[in-house]
């Protein structure tokens, strides 16, 4: 990644048509390219949008629209950042894009790179590094609840919750400092300052927060799920009784699905993504090679699923179909057999847990059943429900609490050995204190590299 601070400019707006398209021009100083473009006639008030030509290099209008300047500090990067509204027309927004570019050639401005708006906004302060995180995941977030969850983490939340722990982890590693110069003080620091009962307060606060976070993670990653079976056994029927009334599923002619289709239902706001591979074959079978392409994508999404759910119709039992794909599941992936369409075959709704998988009768005409699929979906990820608020956090947070958490029990260790024998380790139980707090101020971004940095913000969008 390029991080230098020349001034930088993107299409702002998704890809395709919309009623409006957004160019977003960030720098130290864009006085110059706002003249350009929007003429020298009309000053822009700061913050205050101002409905005005985009002017071309030879005076000739490209679109109308609003432009908003943001002067620096006082913008989302905490540089000058312009604005300009135009039209949501691919062309029309390029042409304002390549515009803008000819425009600043003399200050340097050139195309964004993926997140790097809201990298300066991080490198500014505007941000810590998990707000900056949660923009991403607010603008990815699959479900009602994570995309809460992610916007309160960008509001602050999530970090204040982890300064909080940084602040009171320095505080007792200060304390313990402050007796380390004076060694004859040592054995009854721990029991005057109540070093350990704080410690064990943290600790208690930390584990409360990994609690919240793990919870968090699963609204952001959910479950991959790879639905199998022949035509006609009633794939499309259960995820639209999965789904209840939030997604409407259209059923593809059977045989006619060559590739992969994912669709993602939410089971208590948990996103299930599911990769229907409706009437996956033998390759052997394909009659030409689209398909045969087609059914190896297929196969390497059920390598890659967290649970292959493998459908069947209780009526009829398994085909010789079945038998050869059930032969090629990966060992490693768990398999729920649903075995649908009890109302036909007269089974009662039950769940039984196999050796070869977790067998669940069902049928989804009628939805009997359907809650002990929904429960054990909900058992596989872990999901508890708590009523607490969830942290969405990433796989980069649980690890930096996890480790957190280490170094604050090896903390507790240290502060233990007071008995005659041994003194406790002040030293390194302050250490340990030490590496905690900076294991925590990483989820905020106080200790991180540049390479940890380039891989968060080139997982952006442009134009963020
Ligand atoms: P798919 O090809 O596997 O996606 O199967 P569909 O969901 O399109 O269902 C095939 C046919 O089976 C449709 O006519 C459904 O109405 C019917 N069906 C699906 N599930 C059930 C069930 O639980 N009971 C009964 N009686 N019919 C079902
Ligand atoms: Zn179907």
């Amino acid at each position: 990644m390029n991080f230098d601070s020349s001034p930088i400019a993107a299409i702002a707006t998704a890809p395709g048509r919309g009623g409006i398209g957004i160019v977003r021009i960030s720098g130290k100083d864009l006085s110059s390219v706002i003249t350009a473009v929007c003429g020298p006639n009309k000053p822009l008030q700061p913050r205050q949008a101002t409905y005005l030509g985009f002017l071309n290099g030879d005076g000739s209008i490209i679109d109308k629209g609003l432009a908003i300047h943001f002067k620096a500090p006082h913008s989302y990067t905490g540089e000058d950042v312009l604005e300009l509204q135009g039209h949501g027309g691919p062309v029309v927004l390029q042409m304002l894009l390549t515009r803008c570019l000819q425009a600043g050639e003399g200050i340097g401005l050139r195309m964004a790179q993926p997140g790097e708006f809201t990298h300066r906004a991080f490198l500014n302060d505007k941000l810590d590094l998990a707000q900056a995180e949660a923009v991403a995941d607010l603008i990815e977030a699959s479900t009602e609840a994570a995309a809460k969850s992610a916007s309160e983490s960008l509001s602050g939340a999530f970090s204040k919750t982890i300064h909080d722990l940084v602040e009171r982890v320095t505080r007792l590693r200060m304390l313990v400092e402050a007796t380390l110069d004076f060694p004859e003080e040592e054995i009854d620091f721990l029991q005057q300052s109540d070093a350990r009962g704080q410690l064990d307060a943290i600790r208690e606060a930390l584990q409360q927060v990994f609690k919240q976070s793990a919870q968090g993670a699963l609204l952001r990653d959910g479950l991959n799920i790879v639905l199998a079976g022949q035509p006609n056994v009633g794939k499309s029927s259960l995820l639209n009784a999965l789904a209840g009334n939030d997604v409407a599923i259209v059923t593809p002619i059977a045989g006619t699905t060559r590739d992969k289709v994912i669709e993602t239902i939410q089971i208590e706001g948990i996103p299930i993504n599911i990769i229907d591979t409706a009437g996956i074959r033998g390759a052997s079978d394909a009659t030409d090679e689209v398909e045969r392409i087609g059914i190896a994508r297929t196969w390497s999404a059920v390598d890659k699923a967290d649970v292959i759910v493998h459908m069947l119709d209780a009526s009829r039992g398994p085909t010789r179909e079945d038998e050869e794909i059930v032969a090629r599941f990966p060992l490693n992936v768990p398999v729920i057999r649903i075995w649908n369409k009890i109302d036909l075959s007269g089974h009662k709704p039950a769940i039984d847990r196999m050796p070869d998988a977790t067998h669940i009768y069902l049928s989804a005409a009628d939805l009997s059943g359907t809650d002990l699929l929904r429960s054990e979906l909900l058992r596989l990820v872990g999901w508890q429900q708590t009523g607490e608020s969830l942290y969405l956090a990433r796989e980069r947070h649980l690890i930096a609490l996890k480790s957190a958490h280490d170094h604050l029990e090896m903390a507790a260790q240290h502060a233990a050995h007071d008995s005659e024998a041994s003194a406790p380790a002040l030293d390194l139980f302050a250490e340990e204190l030490r590496l905690a707090q900076e294991r925590l101020s990483s989820i905020t971004g106080e200790f991180t590299s540049d390479d940890l940095l380039g891989v968060i913000f080139s997982r952006f969008c442009i134009g963020k």
